[in-house]
């Protein structure tokens, strides 16, 4: 495909919420007035490359991916910023990301630089929709989807890449208030050689009924452990962790079944670039106890692109409560968390050249 992008604004846009109704509203509940539409088609390649009203796509009860979950996703956001427009954060590296989950699951791979300027369209096409105020983000969802309808289990000759786009105010109600985490020892997600490296639909529909039971106990996500022996650390929901332990940032090496978040690595960067001793490594739910009872544990905290920077007040492991930092964020989330969004916002320098200019 060379991006012959057609657009097709809406005649009738929807209201839009305040800046201040935004804070109200659930994560990811409103969407912009057009969504990115692209067709492949075996033979043909991706084609069709069109940005058109936001509203339902038509689908053959038999397309595939309603049986067999040939599904994949991103997750990213635009940012308005004071004096260099909309923005985003490595948008490069969600698209690399996608291209490897499209090899796990045999969908056809996309140009990334093309596809990632389609997508820069659409956000300028509903750039008014781009809210400004602090926290605030224009979360930027693509996907692709089998939907060559055809009941047989092989990889589908036909797919649709899709955008779409959602104001989003601060992901946490509370802010970075610390959140209580439940550390799972029956379910898994994922195993080795498994999707867990695949941002896929199926790994979020096999991690639901673990969550609800977390829920119904009191706390907010859980923490998977390794699928096969229930004792290395993996991650958090859609979150990475990381450890502050004396003074070391710790965060599990990534093995093939954890999720290799772009928030992840840029606070690895950050935190190399600091000076401060930065591992990644195998670390056992057992060791992190120990750590703890000996009072070495400074501080644990998640990252993902709606959060950015989570602190975990409280881990479950079956009988055992460990708190950390009071209930308060630690000094090293809190530094991460001012640095991460300063630089999406361009308060402060991009130095790593992560910034990129949607217009
Ligand atoms: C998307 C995701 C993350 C976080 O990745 P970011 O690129 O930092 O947003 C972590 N774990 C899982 C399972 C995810 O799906």
């Amino acid at each position: 495909m060379s991006v012959n992008l057609s657009i097709q604004r809406t005649e009738r846009p929807k209201e839009r919420p305040s800046e201040q109704e935004l804070g109200e509203i659930k994560f990811g509940t409103v969407f912009t007035d057009h969504m990115l539409l692209i067709d492949y088609d075996e033979g043909k390649g991706w084609h069709d490359a069109r940005i058109v009203p936001y509203g339902p796509i038509s689908l053959d009860p038999a397309a595939c991916c309603l049986h067999y979950g040939q599904l994949i996703f991103e997750g990213m956001k635009a940012y308005r910023t004071k004096e260099q427009g909309v923005v985003m954060f490595r948008p490069d590296r969600n698209m690399a990301r996608m291209n490897e989950s499209c090899l796990r699951m045999c969908i056809p791979p996309i140009d990334e630089k093309e596809f990632l300027d389609a997508i820069a369209q659409l956000v300028r096409v509903d750039d008014a929709w781009v809210p400004s105020a602090p926290g605030t983000s224009l979360y930027v969802r693509p996907f692709i989807f089998a939907d060559e309808p055809f009941l047989g289990v092989r990889a589908a000759y036909s797919y649709i890449f899709a955008t779409i786009l959602s104001p989003v105010g601060s992901y946490f109600k509370e802010g970075l208030a610390p959140v209580k985490i439940y550390v799972e020892n029956e379910y898994v997600r994922a195993v080795r050689g498994g999707t867990g490296f695949a941002k896929c639909a199926g790994n979020y529909a096999a991690s639901l009924k673990s969550q609800e039971e977390a829920h119904r106990a009191g706390y907010s996500q859980v923490l998977w452990l390794d699928g096969v022996e229930r004792k290395y650390i993996e991650e958090v929901g859609g979150m990475n962790i990381f450890f502050v332990i004396d003074g070391e940032v710790v965060t599990p090496e990534l093995n093939g079944s954890i999720l290799p978040g772009v928030t992840r690595m840029s606070v690895i960067d950050l935190v190399k670039s600091w000076g401060m001793p930065m591992s990644e490594r195998k670390i056992s739910i057992d060791e992190l106890a120990r750590a703890y009872d000996a009072r070495r544990v400074d501080e644990v905290f998640c990252t993902g692109t709606a959060a950015v920077i989570s602190p975990i007040g409280e881990l479950k492991w079956n009988d055992i409560v460990m708190r950390f930092n009071d209930g308060r964020i630690g000094k090293v989330s809190q530094r991460l968390y001012d640095e991460i969004t300063g630089i999406q916002t361009c308060v402060l320098e991009d130095k790593h050249g992560w910034v990129y200019r949607v217009g």
